[in-house]
């Protein structure tokens, strides 16, 4: 077997490993069944699609999206890899030359949507194709109370059993909560290799401002930054609509995306993101999973997100090539009760809501620590800092000068108080 390395630059064309990269692929290379957890960007397809090539037979890879699946295996071929998709937006010659190279014993991925394991003859077909493994991208899919809950995930664990292969399962989302789930429902509740690391995205400067006039401090900060694509996250529909607005009565290239546009709109949208510079869109959470472009310069909340591991993933898309961006998270009194409320008025069961409410105030903590908020990030997601990080605000300026916020800090920490039940 030749060594990783050698594929890595050979076919990915890369120098070098990225931090965790190298454990995880001899550990799904050797056969074992794996779990990531690795941020947003820190190059996770790579750790399922180096070992497919190491390995004889085919990998399955089940992905929730689409465009990703396509993306993913337009880059391959360009690399000289054999891969393919089954989803539904394949054209009749696309599903041929996949079933060919099943045939023939040459494809080593096969990309297929969740939906496709519902149909009768996938199982039949997977079965007859000497696979090797099963990727799963976008593990957190299987979990029931994110907001990205796929039914057709809960069908993997079944699919494992039958072709009786290892799984290898990856994720940006590190709660313990969503780890369990993964473990219960991908594999049979027998822990699976476990690597938990890299969440540190030293490049992302991290700031909090209580909120005052909302739209101001939006304004002034993307005006800081002209020219850089931006991402506006909003807690309403209506809101990423004023705010794009002001934005271009400012001069900005913005535009607004939520989930109650037409689809085709929607896709305009992401379309221009993805290839024009300096559009900034101003959007609902809507706006995420197959956001896929690297040089993201800022992200900017214009409210609460509503746990800390939202939090995380959205100002995760910032800068994922490496070099510097900025991100500024706005918070207040009606942010709070808000987010508290719509916990309570949910659907979730009474130990699903408390867990809820801790992430919560996890991000409660961080918009109102007093030192260093990386190391306090770093640590809720169970990884150690060496020491303050220099790029957060509380870094630049100790909250011993931020006397004229105390009253509105003192405000807050009694709503705090009052809320923790
Ligand atoms: P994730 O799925 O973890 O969000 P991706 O797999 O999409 O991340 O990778 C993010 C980016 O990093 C991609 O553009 C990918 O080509 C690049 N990348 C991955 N591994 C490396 C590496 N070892 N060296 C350089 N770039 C890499
Ligand atoms: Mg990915």
């Amino acid at each position: 077997m030749q060594d990783p390395e050698s594929y890595l630059s050979s076919v990915f064309g890369f120098e070098s490993f990225r931090p965790g990269q190298e454990e995880i692929v001899r550990a799904v290379a050797a056969g074992l069944n794996t779990l990531a957890i690795m941020p947003t960007g820190g190059g996770k397809s790579l750790c399922f699609q180096l070992p497919a090539l190491m390995q004889p037979g085919v990998t399955v890879v089940i992905s929730p999206l689409i465009a990703l699946m396509r993306d993913q295996v337009r880059g391959l071929r360009t690399a000289g890899v054999e891969a393919g998709a089954l989803t539904s937006g394949n054209t009749p010659e696309e599903t041929d030359a996949v079933w060919q190279g099943l045939e023939a014993g040459t494809l080593k991925l096969l990309y297929i949507a969740p939906e496709r394991l519902a149909a009768s003859g996938t199982e039949r077909m997977l079965k007859r194709a000497g696979v090797t493994m099963i990727a799963v991208d976008e593990a957190h899919c299987v979990s029931q109370w994110g907001h990205d809950f796929r039914p057709d995930y809960l069908r993997i664990g079944a699919l494992r059993k039958t072709l009786d292969v290892p799984l290898a399962a990856f994720t940006a989302t590190a709660d313990t909560e969503t780890r369990a789930e993964i473990v219960e429902r991908l594999f049979d509740g027998t822990q699976p290799e476990t690597f938990l690391r890299g969440f540190d995205r030293p490049n992302l400067a991290l700031a909090f401002e209580v909120k005052n006039q909302p739209r101001a401090q939006i304004l002034s900060f993307a005006a800081a930054r002209r020219g850089q694509s931006g991402i506006v996250y909003c807690g309403t529909r209506a809101k990423t609509e004023t705010i794009a607005k002001a934005l271009r009565d400012e001069g900005h290239s913005a535009c607004h995306y939520h989930a109650g546009m037409e689809a085709e709109d929607r896709r305009i949208v992401e379309t221009r993101f993805s290839r024009e510079d300096g559009l900034i869109v101003c959007a609902t959470v809507a706006f995420g999973m197959g956001v896929d472009k690297p040089d993201i310069r800022w992200v900017a909340h214009a409210d609460l997100p509503k746990s800390i591991e939202s939090y995380y993933q959205e100002i995760g898309r910032a800068g994922r090539d490496g070099a510097p961006a900025d991100t500024l998270t706005l918070y207040g009194p009606d942010d709070i009760r808000f987010r508290r409320s719509q916990i309570d008025e949910g659907l979730a069961r009474g130990d699903r809501k408390s867990a809820d409410h801790g992430r919560l105030n996890a991000l409660l903590g961080l918009a109102e620590a007093l030192g260093c908020r990386r190391q306090i990030l770093l640590g809720y997601f169970g990884e150690e800092a060496t020491g303050p990080c220099g790029n957060c605000d509380l870094c630049a300026v100790p909250p011993e000068t931020f006397d004229g916020t105390q009253p509105v800090r003192k405000a807050l920490s009694a709503i705090l108080r009052t809320g923790e039940s």
